[in-house]
């Protein structure tokens, strides 16, 4: 009797899952299906690119596959798939968010969705009331993201998914930091997880995509729905570019959090520095929800820098190696000063009150060799001395 194959680790699922629509070339990637277009009643269903195109379909394959889910859909953005999800509430309905979401998705809920009546309440997932306000206050939806942008605090989400089932209320969480190498939230109980694939799924800063992945037929069906009748798609070549690059995410992933490790083990002993946060050190104020639910500690390191506004952008712009720049996740070192950056246009009151000082730098480490980038932020930082 022949043994069942074992299930694929990640690594082999990111390199092979992912149906070819080439059968019969003996192609090894597939080809870009670059039109807009299909002939009526051809076997595999598609029907026109806003609402599927084989290249969509081989990317939700890989992606769903390594989130260990049902079902993928992909998006033209991280914002995009944000939007999708969104498209499925209702005028009066509050989304109980976490106080420290990404500032674009803070703009969407404030700017655009309050528009049609969507109410928002911002709350703190890491304090133990956070259960309580979602049983108080019967939300539609729980917006979670963890590790948070640019602080990296880490929600509990198995505590917060189990809160949020008992009061029935369907939980997101942006999972971008992470990816599902690192967590998966569906399986901490999660009913939709998003990820913005233009950060390390594609890793090589060349494309913008999204996903939102579920094992809910019906949100599975409104995100299908949002594909197409809200325009969200991706472009065929972004999704081949996106199954290229989720191949070597693995192998990527896992030096840039061995240079993140370093760094942030190095910059805790910086004299130039205050204060170091990254998930897996003792240190972090969420250290031991992070180990349990976060399988390595990422590749994202914030830190405070005593300086003023000005010579911290100057820390920034001293470096050689890492491009000060937005954006995250890819082959190569970005370092973001958020108060000039990222929250610039946040009020200096909710920046005190979120903890965003003008000293706070965040650094998405790369793959290059860690020896080169602690050598480049020693150098950038002594001019502080
Ligand atoms: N979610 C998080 C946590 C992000 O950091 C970003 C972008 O930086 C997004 C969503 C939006 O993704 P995109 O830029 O692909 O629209």
């Amino acid at each position: 009797m022949q043994r069942p194959a074992p299930a694929p680790a990640d690594s082999t699922r990111a390199i092979h899952h992912g149906e070819s629509f080439a059968e019969g070339t003996g192609t090894v990637m597939p080809p870009i299906y670059a039109t807009s277009t299909f002939a009526h009643g051809n076997p595999e269903g598609f029907d026109y690119t806003r609402s599927g195109n084989p290249n969509f379909r081989i990317l939700e394959g890989v992606l769903a596959s390594v989130e260990h889910c049902e079902h993928a859909t992909v998006f033209g953005s991280g914002v995009s798939a944000i939007t999708a999800i969104a498209s499925g509430l209702r005028q009066g309905d509050l989304v109980l968010c976490e106080e420290n979401l990404y500032g674009c998705t803070v703009r969407l809920f404030e700017q655009v969705f309050a528009k049609f009546g969507v109410r928002t309440q911002w709350v703190d997932f890491t304090a133990p009331s956070a259960a309580e306000t979602i049983a108080a206050s019967q939300p539609a939806m729980v917006w979670l993201e963890s590790p948070t942008n640019p602080l990296l605090k880490v929600i509990d989400l198995e505590a917060v998914c189990a809160a949020a089932k008992a009061a029935d209320v369907p939980v997101v969480v942006d999972n971008t930091f992470a990816t599902a190498l690192v967590q998966r939230p569906l399986e901490l109980g999660a009913t939709l997880s998003l990820t913005s694939t233009t950060k390390y799924i594609n890793g090589h800063s060349d494309a913008l995509g999204g996903a939102v992945c579920t094992d809910d037929p019906s949100w599975y069906q409104k995100m299908v729905f949002a594909q197409k009748a809200l325009g969200l798609q991706p472009s065929p070549f972004d999704c081949w570019l996106i199954t290229r690059g989720i191949k070597t995410l693995p192998l990527r992933l896992k030096q840039q959090m061995a240079n993140a490790a370093a760094l942030a083990d190095h910059l805790a002993n910086h004299p130039q520095v205050s204060w170091v946060r990254y998930p897996h050190r003792s240190d972090h104020p969420q250290q031991d929800v992070a180990l349990k639910q976060m399988r390595h500690g990422g590749a994202i390191v914030t830190i405070g820098i005593n300086a003023s506004r000005d010579q911290a952008y100057a820390v920034c712009k001293a470096l050689r190696w890492f491009t000060m720049a937005e954006s995250l996740g890819g082959v190569e070192s970005l370092i973001c000063h958020p108060a000039t950056m990222t929250h610039a246009a946040v009020a200096s009151e909710v920046k005190q009150k979120l903890g965003i000082s003008d000293g706070l730098i965040r650094l998405s480490v790369g793959c290059e060799d860690v020896s080169d980038l602690i050598d480049d932020l020693d150098q950038a930082l002594s001019q502080l001395q």
